[in-house]
């Protein structure tokens, strides 16, 4: 099994309220399937001045920041309007100063996204990239800090969501602050199920969004930051609506977000919130989805599926699977048949060899991921493909992978 530290939890949840209407569930990282409360939340309009919006913008500040285990108010939370990349552009350009230099860490698409997002931002950079999905090691991050003094900046994808790998996160962070250098988290898809807890791994700033772990819809993302770099980033942002610190001041001030808020979207995670804290908050979220993670790949191994990762690296929100070498598998075709049978899946992002991925993520649990094998085993049935191991190329592909 891929964690056998979950082994022994029973997961608090269990679906009470499948999609509506026979609507297919979303195996994918977000948008993914939320509960019905979070849905319901939705059929009310609220004024954005109006003093009881305000106060729910304050209840998601706080609560995002209990979750971040922000002790002693060292950290503050600026939610931004906007999908995940908004909120990682605002971040390098709200918290890397110009005349500072980031080390990218780069093993997939998010991270790509992040040096892109610094060539538009004109600030320098270092990249190390390991390729599509080589998690980086503290050694190296060591080396290329100490073969340039003047990096200011690491920057991390926490789980890497092209591929699922989940990077050394820990081991990472002590090189960086040991090195006397700033560490910038995208942990857009890990926040809330993983821990990140600031007195274990310090940060200058990390991301996340609404529709991730916290199993909400789509419409902003946030900043959780340490208060002396968000005082640190005034007049720095090259963007009026990407600007940090200006939306952290009108916060503080006025209660409200500085241009009209997505007040559905925010309705709908304070929602996902309370859930998010009645199911045992980072604790029992990370079980659920390790749980979900741990049935589905025992069931597509079962089937003659291989992960592309080894278990000491799948993360428990999303795994990519090789696709089956034999010439009767198409993936479109597989698409279309698991959509028929109620659920959505997600396509590859290696550049290297075929894929695709299943999220674990949104409101799942291991039923739901029982049904999904069966449907996948359906399929394969269906198209006629009676063995689903990969190709030898994609096996060697994997060999590269050192533990
Ligand atoms: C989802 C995600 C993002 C943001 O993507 P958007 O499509 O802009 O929401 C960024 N980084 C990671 C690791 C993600 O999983």
């Amino acid at each position: 099994m891929a964690h056998d530290s979950g082994a022994a939890v029973t997961p608090k949840f269990s679906i009470a309220d499948p999609p509506a209407g026979g609507e297919p569930y979303l195996l994918t990282p977000g948008p993914l399937t939320t509960s019905a409360g979070v849905k319901r939340a939705m059929l009310k309009d609220w004024g954005s001045w109006d003093g009881d919006f305000r106060a729910m913008t304050a209840d998601l500040r706080r609560r995002l920041l209990a979750i971040a285990g922000d002790k002693d108010g060292t950290y503050d939370c600026v939610p931004l309007q906007g999908s995940g990349t908004f909120v990682v552009e605002a971040m390098l350009g709200s918290f890397l100063p110009p005349d500072g230099k980031a080390l990218v860490l780069v093993n997939g698409a998010y991270g790509q996204r992040t040096v892109q997002t610094l060539g538009y931002l004109d600030r320098s950079y270092w990249v190390l990239d390991k390729g599509d999905y080589l998690p980086p090691r503290g050694a190296e991050v060591a080396a290329a800090l100490d073969a340039d003094p003047t990096i200011t900046h690491v920057v991390l994808v926490h789980c890497e969501t092209s591929s699922g790998i989940l990077n050394p996160l820990q081991e990472i962070a002590e090189v960086v602050a040991a090195k006397g250098r700033k560490l910038l988290i995208d942990s857009m898809s890990a926040f809330g199920a993983l821990p990140l807890d600031p007195q274990t791994v310090p940060y200058a700033a990390m991301v996340s969004s609404a529709n991730k772990c916290i199993e909400g819809v789509p419409g902003f993302g946030f900043v959780i930051a340490d208060k002396t770099e968000i005082e640190a980033a005034k007049g720095r942002s090259h963007s009026l609506s990407l600007d940090i610190h200006a939306q952290w001041a009108a916060m503080e001030k006025t209660g409200q977000w500085r241009f009209t808020p997505p007040t559905h979207v925010v309705a709908a995670f304070l929602q996902a919130l309370r859930e998010h804290e009645a199911e045992g908050g980072v604790a029992g979220r990370g079980a659920r989805y390790a749980a979900n993670c741990d049935t589905l790949v025992a069931g597509m191994r079962a089937l003659g599926f291989e992960t592309l990762l080894k278990d000491g690296w799948l993360s428990p929100i999303i795994v990519t699977f090789f696709n089956p070498a034999h010439p009767k598998f198409d993936f479109n075709r597989f698409y279309e048949l698991l959509k028929a049978k109620g659920f959505i899946i997600y396509p590859g992002k290696l550049t290297v060899v075929d894929s695709f991925r299943i999220g674990c993520i949104g409101r799942l649990d291991t039923a739901v991921m029982h049904q999904l094998v069966v449907a996948v085993g359906e399929a394969l049935n269906e198209m006629g493909v009676d063995d689903a191991s990969p190709p030898s190329s994609a096996i060697n592909e994997r060999a590269k992978l050192v533990a």
